[in-house]
């Protein structure tokens, strides 16, 4: 399951994912992460059985944690089958099928958004 965790990094603040790995005993895998001097967030995934614990944990650590069920959402109306998101998506998440038809598997997505902007027929979105 992937949790989307959002964090402040202020003076005197813990190191919120070193932290919740000690405090919980759960390997996190880091998947996405944008940090700066102030504040940071990190997409990541950790057993499905171990979700609520990490995301209390944090929680408490004062981070804002958001489960994310899905991965980007793929409206197959509105798709052309062009191939625009398959090159540009770092994830592999896009392939053919044996008619050129788009297959997205979505469970790989990290939700970095790249491909969103290669679309030419506005067919993938973000999870709301
Ligand atoms: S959001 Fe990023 S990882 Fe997800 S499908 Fe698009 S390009 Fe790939
Ligand atoms: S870029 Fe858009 S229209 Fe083209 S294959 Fe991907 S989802 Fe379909």
């Amino acid at each position: 399951m992937k949790l989307l965790v959002n964090y402040s990094r202020g003076r005197g603040r813990k190191p919120i994912i070193a932290q919740a790995v000690r405090d919980t005993g759960v390997l996190i895998n880091v998947e996405r992460a944008v940090i700066d001097s102030s504040e940071g967030e990190a997409l990541i995934d950790v057993p499905d059985e171990q979700c609520a614990l990490v995301r209390d944990v944090m929680t408490g650590l004062g981070a804002t944690v958001r489960i994310l069920d899905h991965g980007i959402h793929h409206n197959d109306s509105e798709c052309v089958d062009c191939g625009a998101c398959v090159s540009i998506c770092p994830r592999e998440v896009f392939s053919f099928d044996k008619e050129w038809k788009l297959v997205c598997t979505e469970n790989k997505c990290v939700l970095c958004g790249k491909c969103i902007e290669a679309c030419p027929h506005r067919a993938l979105s973000l999870p709301v």
